[in-house]
């Protein structure tokens, strides 16, 4: 693949990734400065730092859903996770703004567990493993701090009787050829895989079906994941629902250096795992690719590169404390006075710190995660 060119897809990341060219490939529109102001005031005058430090750069339809939410109408936040193993650190990033959402503007939070669609998309996992990966991967999400009043879970195997009602409606107005060309699938698919495009797309509108009123739905996820949306929003003023809006990520990149942080078709190696013991976070991170020069010597005459460097990429999505913090450490690497073995070992005590935190919440939510799991549909259709 030529130096300038790049893949993605919903199921992969892969080149050196222009993300305003993506965008405009996309057809998304630019979060601008503007918006992000709106977005800073309605919050109580501060940004998560996603979106301060740039990360999440690219919307649909934002604006007219700030709009509403400005004159009185309510909205909520969803995001998703297809349990196929343990969360690393990137598939955080859609969770902690969903979070971060609900404590500044006190909306409610959807997640959607898809065990069934890793059951029907990876031919190696069991229904155990999904079920049992699924719960694993809901304590994780709900460890960010979301609160049990306000978050409801969709576990697909477990709330299809919520969820059934609103997706036989959802079904027929999807054709097979529009998920086909959406997704690329083969003629070899199971049509498991072909229905969940239905179940994805009922949390959407979910809300405003239970309650009889609308309800905007916002959905924060990497832009690799936009193309899930489209079919969703294609169909949604059909069924008398609003479009969706979105909020786009740049992806986190892998700790080897590659395009996102993965673990489809990528070493284990290239991802922090939540799991992972101390001993193999330090080794990961150790290894990890930089932007650092051959030799002592020359980094400090020359100075590094954050911007191509794994570890600046976790300084920068969660780990700077603030972002005249994450100004400082870059100005420190670009110039040479920053080393990246004590890079490193300052990244390693956060991230070991947060890991013991997170132990200690994660199990907390297990207290409630039972009953955040939604199990009956408001009213048949
Ligand atoms: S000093 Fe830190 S941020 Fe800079 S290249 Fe080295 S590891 Fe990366």
């Amino acid at each position: 693949m030529p130096a300038d060119e790049f893949v993605v897809t919903p199921y992969e990341v892969r080149g050196k990734v222009d993300y305003d060219r993506l965008r405009e490939l996309f057809g998304t529109q630019e979060l601008s400065a503007e918006l992000l102001a709106r977005l800073r005031s309605l919050a109580g005058g501060e940004l998560h730092p996603l979106l301060s430090r740039g990360i999440y750069y690219s919307h649909r339809d934002l604006a007219p859903l700030l709009e509403a939410h400005a004159a009185g109408a309510p909205f909520f936040v969803y995001s998703g996770r297809g349990p196929s193993g343990p969360l690393h650190l990137s598939h955080l990033a859609q969770f902690d703004l969903c979070r971060w959402f609900q404590e500044r503007l006190h909306v409610p939070m959807y997640i959607q567990i898809t065990d069934d669609e890793k059951f029907w998309s990876r031919a190696g996992l069991t229904r155990e493993e999904t079920l049992r990966w699924g719960l694993e991967n809901l304590y994780d999400i709900l460890a960010l701090g979301f609160e049990p009043k306000r978050t409801h879970v969709f576990f697909d195997s477990r709330s299809i009787a919520a969820l059934y009602p609103l997706a036989i409606r959802v079904a027929r107005k999807i054709t097979y050829s529009s998920v086909k060309a959406v997704f690329g699938l083969e003629p070899s698919a199971n049509i498991g895989w072909i229905f969940y495009t239905a179940l994805q797309t009922v949390p959407c509108f979910w809300p405003s079906w239970a309650e009889g009123k609308t309800v905007r739905c916002l959905i924060p996820c990497g832009i690799d994941q936009d193309p899930h949306f489209r079919l969703t929003r294609d169909i949604a003023e059909g069924l008398g629902y609003p479009k969706p809006a979105l909020l786009h990520s740049r992806m986190i990149p892998g700790l080897l250096g590659e395009a996102a942080m993965s673990t489809t078709g990528s070493s284990e190696d290239s991802a922090l795992f939540l799991n992972d013991p101390p001993k193999t976070v330090e080794r990961k991170v150790r290894n990890a690719f930089t932007g650092g020069r051959a030799s002592v010597e020359e980094q400090r005459r020359l100075g590094a590169n954050p911007e191509i460097c794994s570890i600046w990429a976790l300084w920068r999505s969660r780990f700077a404390d603030s972002d005249e913090q994450l100004a400082r450490l870059t100005a420190d690497c670009r110039s040479g006075a920053l080393l990246c073995g004590d890079c490193k070992g300052q990244l390693l005590e956060r991230i070991h710190a947060f890991y013991r935190t997170h132990a200690e919440r994660r199990e907390k939510a297990k207290e409630w995660a039972e009953s955040a799991i939604v199990t009956e549909a408001p009213r048949p259709v």
